[in-house]
């Protein structure tokens, strides 16, 4: 049940047209790690952060049983900073403001307890830091999945590519799959991507569910359909924690179980966008969950006499 999840850890202000934060907790290995953490524990966490990062958040981490082993602290540097602009949809966004600091040196290292972990969520950070903690990893992982953006294909594609052969789980969002292939259609898309190296593919689609492909294969989950969606932010990350969590847990890497762990994603992403950053992830039960993933049961379950 052993999990490493590697990404950013962070500090966000968000824009909605609903409201503004101020600067608020966020990263993609933030959100994957309390996500994950409802499944499986401990985990294995990858990542850096300044001076400036808040001890409580770390403290509350390390009581979910995250592994700060592989954190490093950077006293006199600035912790990454991102900002964003949610369009009336709330659906998509537009980045105001990254700020790399720590995360434009980071040069990870996998403490030698981490060896042997048999999952790598691989979050949104830099294309060199993922490469770097696959290369250090003396056995390869039963399953690698991999996230990443916009920016990065923007940035350093000649990295993303090279990873992208070592994955067999790449997860984007709708326009970063179309950005990426070059394809409109998301099953052309899929076909494109595929040939870059992942074996399978989930692209989110916000508020319009997620796709799982595989070979030929494809499914479906929808995402629950909300009154109201406070903040998105963190949605795809927690997403991904709840997907890799479930497959950790029940070590089924099958494209059957892999199902799944996309409802299970789903229904840890519906809890994240009912406050703003991690605060609703703080807040739920495994009780919570169970009743959310049987509202995804219910919501797609009919039955259908067919004469
Ligand atoms: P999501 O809404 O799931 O796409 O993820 C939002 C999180 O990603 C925020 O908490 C940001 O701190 C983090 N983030 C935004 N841009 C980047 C980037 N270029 N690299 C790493 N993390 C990022």
């Amino acid at each position: 049940m052993s999990l490493i999840v590697v990404g950013s850890m962070a500090f966000d202000a968000i824009e909605t047209p609903f409201g503004k934060s101020d600067k608020i907790v966020g990263g993609a290995a933030t959100y994957i790690a309390w996500s994950a953490s409802n499944f499986s524990q401990p985990i294995n966490q990858i990542s850096v952060v300044g001076g400036d990062f808040p001890n409580e958040e770390l403290k509350a981490l390390k009581g979910r049983g995250v592994n700060l082993d592989g954190v490093q602290i950077k006293p006199d540097k600035k912790s990454f900073f991102w900002s964003g602009r949610y369009h009336l949809d709330m659906n998509t966004r537009d980045t105001l403001e990254t700020q790399l600091n720590v995360l434009g040196e980071f040069d990870p290292v996998v403490p030698d307890s981490f060896q042997g972990s048999e999952f790598l969520m691989l979050g949104n950070l830099a294309p060199s830091v993922q490469l770097s903690v696959i290369a250090q990893l003396k056995n390869r992982p039963k399953l690698i999945v991999l996230d990443t953006m916009n920016f990065w294909m923007e940035s350093a594609m000649e990295d993303l590519e090279k990873v992208l052969k070592q994955v067999d789980v790449l997860m984007v969002n709708d326009s970063e799959a179309r950005q990426l292939s070059a394809q409109f259609s998301l099953v052309k898309a899929a076909k494109e991507i595929m040939k870059m190296g992942p074996k399978y593919l989930i692209i989110k689609k916000g508020e319009h569910g997620a796709l799982l492909f595989h070979e030929n294969q494809v499914f479906f989950a929808p995402a629950l359909p909300l009154e109201e969606v406070f903040d998105p932010t963190g949605a795809g990350d927690t997403f991904a924690g709840g997907f890799i969590g479930h497959i950790a847990h029940t070590r089924d890497i099958s494209f059957e179980n892999m199902k799944t762990g996309i409802i299970v994603g789903s229904a840890m992403a519906s809890f994240c966008v009912e406050k703003f950053g991690t605060t609703r992830l703080r807040e739920i039960s495994r009780a919570d969950i169970d009743i959310r993933i049987q509202q995804f049961v219910d919501l797609v379950n009919f039955d259908i006499a067919l004469v």
